[in-house]
This record gives C-alpha cells, structure tokens and sequence, in this order.
C-alpha cells in the first residue's frame, strides 16, 4: 500500500473491501448449504457499512443484520446510493434482507416497515405491536423471533416461549421468516453451553410454526453442521477477527493503520516520557511521537504495552496512551527509516486487530468499533 499515507490526517486507515468479501465467501463455504447473511451493525464493526454493505451485496450476500431501526435506514439508503452510482448490485436482483436486531422501539414499528427492515421480535409485546400493525394493514406482515436459549439478554425467555406455544394464534399476525438464538460461549468450543443452547433451538422450533432458523455467529460456524441450522449470520470473522482463539486465524486480515510519525526527539538516560512519567529511559532514547491517541479509538490501557513496526523493526508503545498522541522508543530503529514523515504501523500485516486487543486486554470487536473518525479512510476493492 505504497503511498497510502500522503495525507493531512495524522493516519490512514485502509480497509479491504475484496478481503470482506473473500472472507464471507470462506465462511459461507464452511457453512455448506446454509444461507450466509452478514452483520453490519455499529457501521459495519467500524469499518463503514455504506461501503461494506453494497460490497457484499454484490458478491452475492441476501442477509443483513443490523442493531438499531437507524442503522436499517442507513444500510437502505446506502444500497440505493450504490445502485444509483452503478456500484452496487444490478436492478434485477432483489433487494436484500434487513433485519433488525432490537427490534423495532415501541411506536417506530411503521418506520420499519417505510424502510423495508424486518424486525427481530424479542419479546411477545413486541409481537404483539408487530401483529397489530399487520392487522392495521390487512397484511402478514414478515418477522423474524429471538428465542433466548442462554444469553439472558434478548429474545423470549423460556415462560414467554411457553406461552406461545399453548396459544398459537398470538403469531396469526405476522408471517415467521426467520427464528434465531445466539451462542454465549461459541468461541470455546469445549464449553458445554453450546450444545445446550443449540438443543434448546431444536426444541422451540417443534413448538412455532415451520421456519428457518439461525443459530451460529461467527465462532459457532466453527463448531461443527450440527450448529449452522439454515442460516448463519457472522459479523467479527468478516473483518478479519478470529473467530476460534487460540488457533491459526484462517480470515483474510482487512484492517491496516499506518500512522505517521510527526516528531522524533533524542533524550538523556533518565528522562520521562509521557503523562504521569510512566516511562524511564535507561540509556541515551529516541521517541517517535504519533498523532494517534485514544480519541481515535486507540485503548488507553496500551499505555507501556503496545506496539507498533517500522518496516519489520518492532517498537514498543511507551508512556502513556493520550487523547491524540502515543510515542515509540525508535532508539533501536536507523534514523533514516525512523523519522518525521515515516509511518508506523499500528495494524496490518504485522500485528493484527486480535494482536492489539491481546495486549490491550479487551477483544478485537473492541478494537474494530472504537476505530476514530479522524483517520483518512481508503477503501481498497481491488479484485472486487
Ligand atoms: C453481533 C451479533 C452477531 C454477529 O456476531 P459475531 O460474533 O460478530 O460473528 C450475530 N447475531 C447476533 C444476534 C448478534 O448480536
């Protein structure tokens, strides 16, 4: 990516879009026959759902989930704007799937359907006001059902379930396109929860009407057929996370950030670096200082742990992380590659998002949805 970081802002943030792609085409692939949607809520794990999504949808992808009613609207509309400028998928393909994970907030139920989403229903209220404006509108209208199987978080717990199976007609209104649970534990293939919650899917379905139903997550398409039912719905093993810890990552990394380096400053053994003095030379130093900070979605707690690779020299992350600065001991590093100007990666090719979230102490979800606004964003689609 020569060149990539002839820009005002202080880093460039390249996405792969052919990677997202190739990445659902793996993970599409390792589901068999099942249908692969793809989620795109928090803007697509940060990476830009208004190009993400056209991208897939392109490719192939019929399914899309987001969280929030907003983030349907905006998902519609970037369809329309890609097909518009000829980028997206051609007219005759019928427009995708948006479900709507929360469902829709009580009293928007008719913005979802002006924008053609499909509420995931989690609770019988909600079916309730679902069924209420499908008999407004003399209309069936489509419906996806949550049933909780072990999160304790969203979808009918196991009374309201039971309640919907002793007493059918509360899903007369609507037309059931889709039932789906959600793993807890599906990253530890070894945890027994799994197939509790995938035995608990089985059973709610016996009690609602025929549909397809939707278990597996990124890390629970790895579990085995037994858990990708009729759909699966991945979100992190697009963007490159991994989605088994611990084994060889097989998605393609989609992610790079190159920071520049705006000053570099030689200090004496014994000086500090940074807020609170957190760090000490102990020789004669070389700090680069970058203008990436936690502003920019960079975790604080990478203050003294961090990394970041001039070429394929590692150089530690030392002192504090601030708002809009971090700096690098660059001591080790030929002046002529460690300069202003330079760039340092801080992901890519050489540490990758679940690299820094390990260091970080949080996951590489986190580290994907916290990227800032202020990087200069380029979206590779090479290959697409
Ligand atoms: C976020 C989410 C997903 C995607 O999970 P990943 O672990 O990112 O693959 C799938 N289903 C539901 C209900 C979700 O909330």
């Amino acid at each position: 990516m020569a060149g990539t970081t002839q820009s005002r802002a202080g880093a460039v943030l390249g996405i792969d879009l052919a990677a997202i792609v190739a990445n659902w085409r793996l993970l599409r692939a390792r589901a068999g026959g099942a249908e692969c949607a793809a989620v795109v809520k928090a803007d697509a794990y940060g990476l830009g759902a208004a190009q993400v999504g056209p991208a897939l949808a392109a490719a192939g992808c019929r399914v899309f989930f987001v969280a929030t009613l907003d983030e349907g609207i905006a998902l519609r509309a970037g369809f329309a704007e890609a097909a518009r400028s000829g980028e997206g998928v051609a007219e005759e393909v019928p427009p995708a799937a948006i479900f709507v994970l929360n469902g829709a907030a009580p009293g928007y139920e008719t913005e979802l359907l002006q924008h053609g989403l499909i509420p995931v229903l989690n609770s019988l209220g909600a079916l309730e006001a679902w069924g209420m404006l499908s008999d407004m509108l003399g209309v069936r209208l489509p419906a996806a059902l949550h049933v909780d199987t072990g999160m304790s978080r969203l979808g009918l717990p196991p009374a309201e379930l039971a309640t919907l199976a002793a007493e059918p007609e509360r899903l007369d209104g609507v037309t059931l396109t889709l039932v789906i649970s959600h793993p807890a534990c599906a990253d530890d293939p070894s945890h027994e929860l799994n197939r509790r919650q995938r035995d608990a899917l089985v059973a709610a379905r016996s009690h609602l009407p025929t549909a397809p139903a939707s278990f597996a997550n990124s890390s629970a398409i790895f579990l085995g057929d037994d858990y990708v039912f009729d759909m699966v719905r991945p979100g992190a093993a697009l963007y490159g996370v991994a989605p088994v810890p611990g084994t060889p990552n097989p998605m393609n990394p989609v992610v790079r950030l190159d920071a520049r380096i705006l000053q570099v400053r030689e200090i004496d053994s014994g000086m500090t670096v940074g807020y609170g003095a957190s760090h000490r030379t102990d020789r004669r130093s070389r700090i680069a200082t970058v203008g990436v900070g936690y502003a920019d979605g960079l975790p604080r707690s990478l203050g003294n742990r961090g990394s970041g690779y001039i070429g394929d020299h590692r150089v530690p992350l030392v002192g504090r992380v601030s708002m809009d600065l971090i700096t690098f001991d660059v001591t080790d590093v030929a002046e002529d590659l460690a300069r202003p100007g330079a760039t340092i990666e801080l992901l890519g090719a050489r540490q990758s998002v679940d690299d820094v979230a390990a260091a970080a102490g949080t996951i590489g979800y986190e580290i994907l949805t916290s990227l800032g606004t202020r990087y200069a964003r380029r979206y590779d689609s090479a290959g697409l």
